[in-house]
């Protein structure tokens, strides 16, 4: 018998549960065992229980080391600060790993994107330091340290020999702000000098994005800091079809958690009609994580061959189908 994983489980808010319970069913269907232990988070726990983040949820992520999330919804321009970037600060999940690959069968401008995002999670402008000097003036401050700027750039390039990647690319602004984004480059190009042989470029991130838009085959991982890292993240996933189709993960030094890039998709939440291939593609990052390589491989392989055959009651209406979320699983399920 193989051995049980526990799993914290975050479902989250809006299409989450939808999409997390979508990929618990593809991942049960393999055979893997996983004991999920399911904690609270987010907007809907907020509204119930007046708490974002309970501190039983912290802890059980310290206990475990490794979660399934949802996305959680933040409210916009007040209110609770997000979770998602509570949990990445407290925890210490500094990387943000969103692979971004063309898929066979999903109609874009690109056939040949396969990038890997590598986003510093717990510095930037995301530190949250923000206050009103006098009436009609505010400051929001960017945090930059050496430490985390180096830790994110050792990161990336350990990430790339593993996986056999070839380049490194960090976008930056250090011609405007020459001391924060100037500390993150000098940080990444020491790091660069210690592993010669993946290849390293810079690139201003203005320019740098129309870049990628024009030529993503160009790019292998895009290293980046916080707010430019979840921006690219949303540019990078309209190329091989949006954000119904990328997967992510955050890793610290001891903990990992597997969430999808997109958010709790409000429009859509509690139709049916969400995607759940990003939260499903999560799952496989968590299963290859867990070492449950052969498992990992059987869905990759199946939502590859069902997308590349291209029938529009087998994927969702994001990517040009008929299907709702339970369809497309139940289609997936057989393909196992
Ligand atoms: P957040 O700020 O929480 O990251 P967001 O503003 O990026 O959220 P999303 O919730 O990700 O917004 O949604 C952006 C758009 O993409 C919406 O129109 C939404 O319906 C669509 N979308 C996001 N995820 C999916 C999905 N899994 N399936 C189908 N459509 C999705």
């Amino acid at each position: 018998m193989s051995t049980q994983h526990e799993v914290v489980l975050i479902k989250g808010d809006g299409i989450g549960p939808e999409v997390i319970g979508a990929a618990q069913r593809l991942i049960e269907a393999t055979g893997v065992r996983i004991a999920w232990i399911e904690r609270q988070a987010g907007l809907e726990h907020f509204e119930k229980h007046g708490e974002v983040l309970p501190e039983s949820t912290l802890d059980a992520l310290r206990q475990h080391t490794v979660a399934f999330k949802g996305p959680t919804a933040t409210p916009i321009g007040k209110g609770h600060r997000s979770v998602n970037v509570q949990i990445r600060q407290k925890l210490n999940l500094f990387a943000a790993v969103r692979p971004v690959r063309s898929i066979a069968g999903i109609p874009t401008r690109y056939e040949n994107v396969e990038v890997v995002i590598v986003r510093e999670n717990t510095e930037g402008l995301y530190s949250g330091i923000e206050h009103e000097v006098v009436p009609g003036v505010v400051e929001s401050l960017k945090i930059v340290t050496e430490a985390g700027s180096t830790r994110i750039a050792e990161f990336a390039f350990k990430y790339a020999e593993t996986r056999g990647r070839k380049r490194v690319t960090v976008f930056h602004k250090a011609n405007i702000m020459k001391m924060s984004d100037g500390l993150f480059l000098d940080c990444a190009r020491r790091v660069a000098k210690q592993h010669p042989s993946i290849e390293y470029n810079e690139l201003i991130i203005d320019n740098g994005c129309m870049q990628v838009v024009r030529d993503p085959s160009r790019f292998d991982i895009l290293l980046l800091e916080n707010l430019y890292g979840d921006i690219m993240s949303d540019l990078c996933a309209a190329l091989v079809g949006g954000l119904g189709v990328v997967p992510g993960a955050n890793f610290g030094d001891r903990l990992a958690v597997f969430e999808s890039v997109h958010g709790s998709a409000p429009d859509i939440a509690g139709k049916g009609l969400a995607n759940p291939l990003a939260a499903i593609m999560s799952g496989v990052m968590m299963l290859n994580h867990l070492n449950e390589t052969p498992a990992a491989d059987r869905i990759k392989r199946a939502y590859n061959a069902m997308l590349a055959e291209g029938k529009p009651e087998e994927r969702t209406r994001d990517i040009g189908g008929t299907a709702g979320t339970a369809q497309f699983t139940d289609a997936l399920i057989k393909r196992l």
